[in-house]
């Protein structure tokens, strides 16, 4: 068990859901109503056994299943949760709880933000992505037309309650996903820790459950210190948007049919083309994230895109401030910081190291 005490919030990792309800309890849940909100692929797996555990804590458990998929999140599933909310009565002291990947924590929080006000909630993260990253930071939205996460609010959840055995039923692909961002975690903060990882790279993809809790201790901590500094991300937060840059920008241009982690981690090592090119980080260290990203089955290069494209689709993107990107280059491996100076030519070069011919 690592809990992580906290001045926001508690991060609790389990390896069963067995401890939700004496944490419910903690949190103060009796008398309240609980909906639980999770997704089609997720429901069928865990919802029965966390609606009973659940059931003794509270007054009443209802819960909302909506599509798995990305075009899911938006605001049509957001007014489906409201009516469900509003058929059952819920009231400003009732809360919600997000069972499943980040696109359930991101929909599930934003609904919560914005219910009645602003209503508690809970996340119980079930992906590899969400119990590292998605979960912690208070950060809830929904995408809007083509633009990703582009309506939201700052809510904190009340707990988050990760249980890592649940990750065994975890397709390849998303733990593959997952991993992209905890590698960044380490390039951006914390060169031990990425050493760490490849070092027990072996024990991480067979997802020993051991190892698998560290790798999620290690992440959350590095997620959250850099949060706390910043919640609202004012500048120092907007290093966790290491690989985001071109990463969301592929990430559009395919239409959303590449894992976001993946994208990132693609971001992430054209972003060390320039950190290389600029003479910060050793060429040798850009080859070994490089062979990481294989390791992990994250793909290393993307096709059917122009450098031209991707450089436009970059100039849209919530990072921008004043018309400047706010572009995330590492000044040393486990050290990240906000550039405003990386231009067009540097991007398109840098592209170069992970686009494939034509
Ligand atoms: P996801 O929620 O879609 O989950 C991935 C897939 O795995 C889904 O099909 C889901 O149904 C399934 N799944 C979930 N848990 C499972 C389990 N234990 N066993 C089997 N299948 C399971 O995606 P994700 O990768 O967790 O999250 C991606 C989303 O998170 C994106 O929308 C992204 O914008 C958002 N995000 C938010 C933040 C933030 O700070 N709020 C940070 C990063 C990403
Ligand atoms: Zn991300």
């Amino acid at each position: 068990v690592c809990r992580d005490g906290a001045p926001i919030y508690d991060i609790v990792l389990e390896d069963s859901f067995d401890r939700l309800p004496e944490e419910m309890e903690r949190l103060g849940s009796q008398g309240r109503k609980l909906c639980i909100v999770t997704d089609s692929n997720v429901a069928p797996l865990y919802l029965e056994a966390v609606e009973k555990l659940l059931s003794g804590c509270f007054s009443q458990v209802t819960s909302y299943v909506f599509p798995a998929g990305e075009e899911h999140k938006n605001l049509d599933t957001v007014k489906r949760v409201y009516e469900h909310l509003i058929q059952n009565r819920f009231d400003r002291k009732d809360w919600l709880a997000a069972l499943g990947g980040g696109i359930t924590g991101d929909l599930c929080g934003f609904t919560a933000a914005t219910y009645l006000r602003g209503v508690d909630f809970i996340q119980i993260p079930t992906t590899l992505l969400s119990q590292v990253d998605s979960s912690i930071g208070g950060k809830t939205g929904v995408d809007f037309d083509c633009y990703k996460n582009m309506v939201g609010a700052f809510h904190m959840p009340k707990l988050v309650y990760a249980n890592v055995s649940a990750l065994k039923t975890l397709p390849p692909e998303q733990f593959s996903a997952g991993m992209g961002e905890v590698i960044k975690h380490g390039l951006i903060r914390d060169q031990e820790y990425y050493e760490w990882i490849l070092e027990n790279k072996e024990a991480v993809r067979n997802r020993e459950l051991s190892v698998c809790r560290r790798l999620i201790c290690g992440s959350n901590r590095i997620k959250r210190q850099v949060v706390e500094a910043d919640p609202t991300e004012q500048n120092e937060r907007a290093v966790l948007n290491f690989g985001h840059t071109l990463g969301h920008a592929v990430e559009k241009l395919k239409d959303f049919s590449m894992l976001h982690g993946h994208c990132v981690a693609l971001g992430a090592l054209a972003a060390l083309d320039i950190c290389v090119k600029r003479g910060m980080v050793p060429e040798a260290e850009a080859d070994r994230y490089r062979e990481t990203m294989e390791y992990f089955d994250i793909p290393v290069s993307v096709g059917g895109l122009t450098k031209e494209a991707v450089v436009a689709a970059t100039k849209n993107d919530k990072k921008m401030e004043a018309g400047v990107i706010k572009f995330i280059l590492l000044d040393r491996l486990g050290h990240a910081y906000v550039d405003r100076t990386v231009t067009d030519e540097e991007m398109k070069d840098a592209l170069d190291a992970v686009m494939e011919r034509p």
